[in-house]
């Protein structure tokens, strides 16, 4: 067994602190990988306060991992030591379904995606540990080849925030002459404002933080609505084709379901701890809709990490020490981070 460094939460509501545990040998289709950066996402919040219920203590969160490859097994092909690698937000799933087929595993019908953390590996059961740790053991299938282009603590929240927001880009066909709207300008929105202009599309924030518009501008956004100013959320009513909804917390859909043209489409990514309330007639006057998306495939995940590579495209981020999680965690709640907070691994020590 490899001897792990980490930080964890001990139980619901407990700050994060130091945890040694032991990963798996590397089997032959293993890739050890030694991790240099990892990103906080807000679902590493709302999972180690057991927002969604059922989390499993204590729990290492962290999901947006990069490294270098360190160890690989008898049988690995695509990757040698020294690599740069990284590593999303699951680690497995069953293969032969046919998501599975169809490079789906995110969407997994028999066992599930087995999530990088806050998950159980499938035959043994034993829980699995995320990426605020010093190393961690991965099949190479669900490994990611990461390019040296870019500057790599940057590159670590495309693993979640990345393609969370590429695949529905993608999946909507979107670009020059739609309109796509962006709620909510965190780790996700910063993404999906980069990532959907990069795609030829006219991009709108729509934000209840005033004191972003310069950013909103800089990451690549066209224009920026103050959501709370009724006359600014008016002037852009039935303006949108699509709108990316990354809002972690409990809102009223009804004004923003308001803000879709005809036929537009508001996907669902954030994922509050409670369910919204949608009334018929904001839908089928417009004959609107609302869809939801989970991150993406391993193999649509490896195409956006190539796309950010050629476009030059990565994360606005806040580097931090891992001690400094707990305050992290904080800042994250009050929307106050430029855009994700990156865990520098080195500091574990
Ligand atoms: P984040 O960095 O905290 O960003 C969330 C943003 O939502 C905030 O910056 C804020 O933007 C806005 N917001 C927060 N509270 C609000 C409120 N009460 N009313 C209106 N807006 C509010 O979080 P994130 O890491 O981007 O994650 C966002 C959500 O996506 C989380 O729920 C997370 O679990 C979920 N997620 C889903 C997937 C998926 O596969 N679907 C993947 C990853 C994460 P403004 O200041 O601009 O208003
Ligand atoms: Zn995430
Ligand atoms: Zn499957």
């Amino acid at each position: 067994m490899l001897p792990t460094k980490a930080y964890a939460a001990p139980a619901a509501n407990v700050p994060l602190a130091p945890f040694n545990f032991e990963r798996r040998e590397v089997g032959p289709h293993d890739v050890l990988i030694d991790i240099h950066f990892c990103g906080v996402c807000h679902s590493d919040l709302h999972q180690v306060r057991d927002e969604w219920g059922g989390s499993i203590f204590p729990m290492v969160p962290g999901h947006e991992i990069v490294g270098r490859v360190s160890s690989v097994g008898a049988q690995v092909q695509n990757f040698k030591v020294g690599d740069l690698a990284g590593v999303g937000c699951m680690v497995d799933s069953c293969r032969t379904c046919s998501s599975c087929q169809d490079g789906l595993e995110q969407y997994c019908e028999t066992t599930g995606m087995v999530g990088t953390y806050n998950g159980r590996e499938i035959g043994s059961g034993a829980p699995t540990y995320g990426g605020y740790s010093s190393r961690i053991v991965v099949d190479e299938k669900y490994t990611l080849k990461v390019s040296d282009k870019l500057e790599l603590a940057r590159v670590a929240p495309l693993l979640c925030a990345g393609i969370t927001t590429y695949s529905p880009l993608r999946q909507w066909q979107v670009g020059p002459g739609h309109r796509v709207g962006v709620m909510g300008l965190g780790g996700l929105g910063h993404m999906a404002v980069k990532l959907a202009a990069a795609m030829g599309a006219e991009v709108t924030v729509l934000s209840t933080s005033p004191n972003k518009e310069a950013d909103a501008k800089e990451l690549g956004a066209h224009k920026f609505v103050v959501t709370k100013d009724k006359e600014q959320l008016k002037s852009v009513s039935n303006y949108f084709d699509f709108i990316l909804n990354t809002v972690s917390a409990p809102l009223d859909l009804a004004a923003y379901l308001n803000l879709l043209r005809r036929d537009g489409t508001m996907i669902l990514l954030g994922v509050p701890p409670e369910a919204p309330q949608v009334h018929a007639f904001n839908l089928i006057g417009k004959r609107r809709r609302i869809a939801g998306s989970l991150i993406g495939g391993i193999a649509e995940t490896q195409e956006m990490l190539d796309f950010c590579a050629e476009h030059n495209i990565v994360s606005d981020i806040e580097l931090i020490n891992i001690a400094d999680i707990n305050e992290a965690y904080e800042r994250m709640l009050k929307g106050d981070v430029k855009y994700r907070f990156v865990i520098d691994l080195a500091t574990l020590g």
